[in-house]
């Protein structure tokens, strides 16, 4: 479902988008009401929400296998890149267009989030996730005027060895499986065996490929 807000909110008719001012208790980018909860220490409506993990995951994609970060050309080595590219791309258009001509001052946002705010920290949230938090909610709210495109590129923060090497595991483990199946087909023969086998060759070539990628994502976090 698309949010009636987004929808009485066209770009060319500035009466209408002036008018639409940020509320406590509404996201802060839009403006909307609909199921807001906080998102990276902010209010952010269900639309909002979705299109930033859009792309947010589109950005950890590319830090993790090290690819060149989003914006710019879609231009991918394959269709999983390109999915990623394009969907980021996307939800940053829609949230250009649904962004409320003035963004709320912070403070005001920050008094309406206290009480949520301390409870986070009272539940004892991990603080390894702070530091890039801490960057968004900066570029995002304190500068408003400076991120009306894109934030800035998040490198360092996205790159999480715990991940990578779990990521690794898990094609180590499929590795093991593509091996195993193919040595079930390779003595057979006859067209069905031979594209069986074909196709796992290059599903093995592929996670070979990512494991690489992966190798080469570790070594650079490491080295940070
Ligand atoms: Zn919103």
């Amino acid at each position: 479902m698309i949010d009636a807000q987004t929808l009485e909110a066209p770009t060319e008719n500035p009466t209408i988008r002036t008018s639409r001012r940020w509320s406590p208790g509404a996201c802060v980018w839009c403006g909307g009401t609909e199921s807001v909860e906080e998102y990276r220490n902010e209010p952010r409506c269900a639309t909002c929400r979705h299109h930033e993990s859009v792309i947010e995951e589109a950005r950890r994609f590319m830090g993790m296998y090290g690819l060149r970060p989003i914006g710019g050309t879609l231009q991918s080595d394959d269709d999983e890149e390109y999915e990623h590219r394009l969907g980021a791309r996307d939800s940053r258009r829609v949230l250009n267009e649904i962004r409320l001509e003035h963004q709320p001052d912070p403070e005001l946002v920050r008094k309406a989030l206290r009480p949520r705010a301390a409870a986070v920290v009272a539940e004892g949230k991990p603080a390894a996730k702070r530091p890039s938090t801490a960057s968004s909610a900066t570029g995002s709210s304190r500068t408003a005027s400076a991120s009306a495109k894109t934030a800035a590129p998040v490198k360092t923060g996205t790159v999480d060895i715990d991940e990578i090497q779990t990521r690794a595991l898990a094609l180590l483990d499929q590795l093991t499986a593509i091996d195993a199946q193919l040595s079930l087909v390779a003595d057979q023969s006859g067209l069905a065996a031979r594209a069986r086998r074909s196709d796992l060759e290059k599903q093995k070539a592929t996670v070979l490929r990512t494991l690489a990628a992966l190798e080469k994502a570790r070594l650079s976090a490491a080295s940070k």
